[in-house]
């Protein structure tokens, strides 16, 4: 049996990736930027090879050297899907499912299809008739968005986007209904080897500055724009009674991908919810891959545990699921 070795970009959720091969004794190699490399070398307790990360060639010697590429939300940032496709490196998941992600239309069309609640997006910035939040493309955390409930300001800025080469057209923008409630993000790992959806567990980001504008007195904060930059991750247990809802959400969603992306979506995904006073989690966004809020269970997620009886952070299930489909020669099922 010939045994891969996993190639993961310096970035995200590296370190718990790194750690959950090693886990189920998987080899690895790491990636990246040289300024980006330094971190891992620190910690004695990785064990990966690294190498430097100059440009996409570096992809095809991965692939040479035959590696799996367990993408991350950095690899679809800074890495990109065409050169990915390009180097024809085996992908762990659903690669297509990058292009549904990082365009509005298709986004809302594959969450329509799942029939799971979602809020009111606006094509047009003259027919909101409530707050909106604008969203800017790419994976950037929440960076550069803003709420308003004015089409002038929406209009302005758009204008400006375009003028500064920020945006090339305005369908790059998505105007979306500001949910009012509190967000939860639910983690999932749809596995082809035992044919289950998994959930994994749930988190909150921590976002400068919407989060800390709770620290200060209303008076202070009305002339401040609230921002949406993620600084890091929360835990969070939803009440028992969600825990059905969230997967039957995820069931719906895995359906959804395989009718309109077949095979359908392979391996880790999350989707990000505001949960209203009514107790219903209304999906606003999903990714289509690890989350680095999986990175609150590092050391093991509770949920993952009534699953697997054992310590298992995402990284590891992801490991786990590439093992068991190299020892049964299945690996043309979890890699696209
Ligand atoms: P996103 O990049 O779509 O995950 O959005 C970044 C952040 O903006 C989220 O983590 C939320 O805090 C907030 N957010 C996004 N969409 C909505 C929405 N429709 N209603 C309320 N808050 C939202």
């Amino acid at each position: 049996m010939k045994k891969h070795r996993l190639a993961v970009y310096a970035s995200h959720s590296a370190i718990q990736i790194l750690l959950g091969a090693q886990e189920e004794g998987l080899p690895t190699t790491l990636f990246g930027p040289s300024d980006a490399l330094r971190l891992y070398a620190r910690f004695p307790s990785i064990n990966s090879r690294i190498i430097e990360y100059k440009g996409p060639e570096c992809l095809n010697v991965l692939k040479n050297e035959g590696h799996i590429l367990i993408p991350s939300g950095s690899i679809v940032e800074y890495v990109g899907y065409d050169a990915i496709k390009k180097s024809g490196i085996p992908y762990f998941g659903l690669s297509e499912l990058i292009k549904w992600e990082s365009e509005w239309d298709l986004k809302i069309r594959l969450l329509e299809s799942a029939g799971i609640p979602i809020p009111k997006t606006f094509k047009d910035p003259s027919s909101i008739n409530t707050t909106v939040i604008v969203k800017l493309p790419g994976a950037k955390g929440g960076k550069g968005f803003f709420i308003t409930d004015d089409p002038l300001i929406i209009k302005e800025k758009l204008a400006e986007l375009l003028a500064m080469g920020k945006i090339n057209s305005v369908d790059e923008v998505c105007i979306q209904e500001y949910l009012i409630g509190v967000t939860m993000y639910a983690h999932y790992f749809q596995s082809p080897m035992f044919d289950r959806l998994e959930i994994t567990g749930f988190d909150i980001r921590y976002e400068t500055n919407v989060d800390g504008l709770k620290r200060l007195p209303s008076l202070f904060a009305k002339n401040i724009s609230p921002s949406f930059t993620v600084c890091g991750n929360i835990p969070v247990y939803p009440r028992e009674r969600l825990l059905e809802t969230f997967i039957q959400y995820g069931e719906r969603f895995v359906e959804a991908t395989r009718k309109l992306i077949p095979p359908g979506i392979i391996g880790p995904f999350s989707l990000e919810c505001v949960i209203n006073e009514e107790l219903e989690p209304i999906v606003f966004e999903f990714s289509g891959r690890i989350v680095a809020g999986t990175n609150i269970y590092l050391l093991g997620s509770p949920y993952l545990k009534l699953y697997w009886g054992v310590d298992m952070s995402v990284g590891r299930r992801i490991a786990k699921e590439i093992k068991i489909a190299e020892e049964t020669n299945r690996l043309e099922e979890i890699v696209t």
